[in-house]
């Protein structure tokens, strides 16, 4: 068996040790005879599955007892409506922050639901930077404000949380929760999908806190109503019961890295490494302003775009795994999330090092 250093945006890497553990419990989690594919999420082994993760990732992120901690469906995507839904009861205004592809995609569902006002855009600039707050167009009557701290795409991340009195704020942390530690009490609404930084697709974590859960539009679906699955504790419909077995784990495997802290540290480290391995060279490039770069997502130009496709395949082959940049930027990307080793971000930065020698 051979595994590759994988750099995957998401789904993205595991830590070794959960798919290990995974695979011991596959077909008798613990004594029930039954893999936890197969069991009842009714049941008392699921729901000790569940109350831990929960306990554990309380624990990690240190949530204030006065948040809901769901673990729904439907993604990041989903919350694209679950938010407006939730939070604006039949309709009103909220602020959003436009700071790449994945706030353009929050925002237009947004604004099926209620009035969008874009507070600040760097699409102008090709969204190279965060727009300073000091330039941003709040309005007074906004129900929340949705940004975006980490833009996966674009590798685009806020080193700092906006400061926006009373009216409650709303991150999408797909592909930065748990990287580094946060003062979650800042926060109306956290969400991620797990895909990134939680474990397997299929889960979305919601981090909410309990005056907003009830305010929810008429017509909004059920599985998306906020209150109805804290009431049901995230189970008012079949919840996605191995996806949160596995994210348990992974919670799990943080703790015993040290916890945020510890893993900002090593994602930091990581981050300068492969910043470094570009900057040090005229031969790549990054385009993101040094203050605003993503410690999660690197993406990166050769100076010769021809050279791409040979890079990806003798990157391939030296088990350095997909590379390529998404389909809206083209180029390169590196995701290294918690569960990318520092050796493999090592051996990326070697790689690209030979490779400059050989083709540069
Ligand atoms: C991946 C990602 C999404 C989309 O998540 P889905 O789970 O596919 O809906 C949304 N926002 C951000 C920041 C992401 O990284």
């Amino acid at each position: 068996m051979t595994r590759v250093y994988n750099f995957s945006p998401g789904p993205a890497m595991l830590p070794e040790p959960v798919l290990r553990q995974a695979q011991a419990e596959l077909l008798d989690w613990r004594g029930t005879g039954m893999s936890v594919m197969e069991m009842s999420h009714r049941s008392e082994a699921f729901r000790s599955i569940a109350s831990s993760a929960e306990a554990t990732l309380r624990e990690l992120m240190a949530i204030p007892e006065h948040y809901r901690v769901l673990f729904l469906q439907g993604g990041a995507t989903g919350q694209f409506a679950a938010v407006p839904l939730n939070l604006t009861g039949d309709g009103g205004r909220a602020d959003y922050v436009d700071t790449g592809q994945w706030s353009k995609k929050a925002i237009a569902e947004g604004r099926r639901y209620l009035e969008v006002n874009v507070v600040a855009s760097t699409a102008a600039t090709g969204y190279s930077s965060v727009p300073p707050q000091s330039e941003w167009h709040l309005d007074p009557a906004a129900a929340y404000l949705h940004y975006t701290p980490n833009e996966t795409i674009g590798g685009l991340e806020f080193h700092w949380v906006p400061e926006i009195g009373d009216t409650p704020l709303v991150a999408d942390m797909s592909s930065s929760i748990l990287s580094r530690p946060l003062d979650v009490g800042r926060f109306g609404v956290i969400y991620a999908g797990a895909q990134k930084n939680i474990g397997p697709a299929g889960l979305t974590v919601v981090i909410v806190r309990d005056d907003l859960i009830d305010n929810v539009n008429s017509r909004a679906p059920g599985v998306l109503d906020y209150k109805r699955q804290a009431d049901a504790d995230s189970m008012y419909n079949t919840p996605p019961a191995m996806a949160w077995y596995v994210a348990g784990l992974v919670f799990d495997w943080v703790k015993a890295q040290g916890g945020l802290a510890s893993l900002a540290e090593r994602n930091q480290r990581k981050a300068h490494i492969l910043y470094s391995a570009i900057d040090s060279s005229d031969f790549y490039e990054n385009p993101i302003d040094p203050e605003c770069r993503s410690w999660m997502n690197v993406p990166f130009i050769l100076a010769e775009k021809a050279l791409e496709t040979t890079f990806l395949e003798k990157a391939e082959e030296a088990g350095l795994v997909a590379l390529k940049g998404h389909r809206s930027v083209g180029g390169m990307r590196a995701s290294i999330y918690n569960a990318m080793p520092e050796e493999g971000v090592v051996a990326l930065a070697t790689f690209m090092k030979d490779f400059e020698e050989r083709h540069g």
